[in-house]
């Protein structure tokens, strides 16, 4: 099943497995543009070197920038596909998140900025590849490392709740390693950002193999979706493939909400007692808080303090030969042609489509006006 999974990542092989499902039913006001958004930069600036990842609406490319000679992942997005799939919402809300989040666990959003066609958000690389990647390749983890894993995400992931924030596409081709090994959470295209007053959201939107079950119901959900989603991954992680998985969609789904998650004889008592905590179908009965998660037996060796400050030295390093080692990246990936260009015939309606996109723009740092 390993090979079956890296296979299924190319868009050719399966276009429907494990891509996120996304049907946009939330309209919610986009807060208003901190000051600090400016645009210094364009795509001139930056020399795009190899593609890193596809997604739904465009690529993720390796770039430097030209004055700096600083590498950096630039996720472009395709606005006619956005626009096509109702997918405006969710795209200004993952700039919106990745310009205002700060943690050691999630990507740095650096500049962002707009064609006709398209959207750039240009991030920090994080060169240990996806933990899919590493996933495929020891088919799973030992616990420990496990362990360490699911402590940093769940750090990143009270980050984030703490912000109102719920993450929404936890998935180990969503959690990067940086080159010590550490934990950053990146594509926030699904997150959903509560307002007050908010407290349920209802996009059915998630990947299937870690949807939780009130998003699949369509009956409202809130940030225990992501507790769901970390007891599939964790899962995944010990087990080698996750929870209720088929091939055949209906029949997980129908998994999923009739019987509980198979619990395999080698994962220790304290992740069974986790993962039932964790993968309970009614969200009340699921743990309220990270807080409460890491009070269960199975992270009683972390030292959270020591955990936060990335301190805690990561089971596994990646041996890496320089910044633009791609090691870790898949070959179905960056053996591809940089083309960045858009397929004349969607011209006219990008051309409609053209400076729709209000407060995308930012710079982190307030922007050197050129004066050439
Ligand atoms: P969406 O689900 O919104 O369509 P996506 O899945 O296409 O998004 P991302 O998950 O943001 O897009 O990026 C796709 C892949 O690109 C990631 O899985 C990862 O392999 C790579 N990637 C993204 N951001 C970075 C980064 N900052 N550094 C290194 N690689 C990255
Ligand atoms: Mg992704």
């Amino acid at each position: 099943m390993g090979c079956c999974f890296n296979c299924l990542k190319s868009d050719d092989a399966e276009p429907s497995f494990k891509k996120p499902l996304t049907e946009d039913t939330n309209r919610s006001p986009m807060p208003q543009e901190s000051p600090k958004a400016l645009s210094p930069v364009d795509l001139n600036d930056f020399i795009i070197e190899k593609v890193l990842g596809k997604g739904a609406f465009g690529k993720v490319f390796l770039v430097t920038k030209k004055d700096s000679g600083q590498v950096y992942a630039m996720k472009s997005l395709r606005k006619d596909m956005i626009e096509q799939r109702n997918q405006k919402i969710h795209t200004k809300t993952e700039r919106q998140i990745l310009g205002e989040v700060n943690s050691p666990f999630i990507v740095q959003l650096r500049f962002a900025f707009q064609t006709p066609e398209k959207l750039y958000m240009v991030m920090d690389f994080i060169n240990g590849g996806e933990l899919f990647f590493h996933l495929r390749r020891c088919s799973k983890f030992a616990e420990d490392r496990t362990l360490f894993y699911a402590a940093e995400i769940l750090e990143a992931l009270e980050y984030l709740h703490m912000q109102g924030i719920i993450y929404r596409d936890l998935k180990p081709e969503n959690v990067l390693l940086d080159s010590e090994g550490h934990v950053k959470l990146t594509d926030f295209g699904l997150s959903k950002k509560f307002f007050s007053g908010e407290k349920k959201a209802y996009s059915f939107c998630g990947t299937p193999e870690y949807l939780a079950p009130e998003i699949l119901k369509g009956i409202g959900h809130d940030h225990a979706v992501d507790f769901w989603s970390l007891g599939a991954l964790i899962y995944e992680m010990l087990a080698g493939a996750p929870p209720f998985y088929s091939r055949n969609r209906d029949v997980m789904f129908r998994n999923m909400l009739s019987k509980p998650a198979e619990m395999k004889s080698h994962f220790s008592a304290q992740a069974v007692d986790l993962l039932r905590s964790l993968l309970q179908v009614d969200p009340k009965r699921r743990p309220i808080s990270t807080a409460e998660i890491k009070k269960q037996p199975f992270f009683s060796s972390i030292d959270w303090e020591k955990l936060k400050k990335r301190s805690i030295e990561a089971p596994f390093k990646p041996k890496l030969s320089g910044i633009k080692d791609l090691r870790y990246f898949d070959k179905i990936f960056t053996d591809e042609p940089t083309d960045d260009s858009v397929p004349p015939q969607t011209l006219n309606s990008v051309a409609k489509a053209a400076n729709k996109y209000d407060d995308f723009t930012y710079a982190e740092v307030q922007p050197q006006f050129k004066v050439d």
